[in-house]
């Protein structure tokens, strides 16, 4: 019970640090690894429909399928669920400190899901190494993951951008142990 409580406090010292970065975080959250869910059809928008399929290091083919993403979710039950806002360079800068803030309070397992494709260069160097291999990862939905029942089930609220002016939000996630 004791380890537990300790525990707990170290997910809330998380949410916390990320809502304390200067990086547009709205919210964070210590949610279950169970609630969030993972679909083959997902990687087929990516495949179909997106123009940076194949043009991103972070990116389908590159990212896990959704099998291999379900194979990994299965190593870990609790995670830190971030809703952000632009610029996406920011919001990948955030997730990937609140991942190194994980691993460094003992949570050595940690690793984020960005939003979307990697923002970190102007061009993906899609022919050769990554840049940045220390900050860039895969967005959520590259692996496989329904991002929008994901957060319903934790209670965000999200809907489909119908227009280009309306508010755009991003969600992350850093899986923690
Ligand atoms: S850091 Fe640069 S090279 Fe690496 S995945 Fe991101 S955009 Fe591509």
């Amino acid at each position: 019970m004791a380890k537990k409580e300790k525990s707990n406090k170290g997910y809330d010292a998380l949410c916390k640090t990320a809502m304390e970065q200067e990086y547009g975080v709205t919210e964070a959250k210590v949610v279950s690894v169970d609630s969030i869910v993972v679909e083959p059809w997902v990687q087929m928008k990516c495949r179909f429909g997106c123009p940076r399929h194949e043009k991103s290091r972070t990116c389908p083919p590159f990212s896990p399928d959704y099998k291999e993403t379900k194979r990994i979710l299965e190593c870990y039950k609790t995670a830190i669920l971030v809703e952000g806002e632009p610029p996406a360079k920011n919001f990948t800068e955030m997730l990937v400190k609140l991942e190194h803030k994980a691993t460094l309070d003992g949570y050595y397992k940690a690793f984020a899901l960005d939003a979307g494709p990697c923002s970190l260069c102007k061009e993906c160097n899609i022919d050769g190494k990554c840049r940045f291999p220390a900050k860039a990862r895969p967005s959520m939905e590259s692996c496989g993951i329904d991002v929008f029942k994901t957060v319903r089930n934790n209670g965000f609220e999200v809907e489909f951008l119908q227009h280009k002016k309306q508010y755009v939000k991003y969600f992350g996630l850093v899986l923690v142990e």
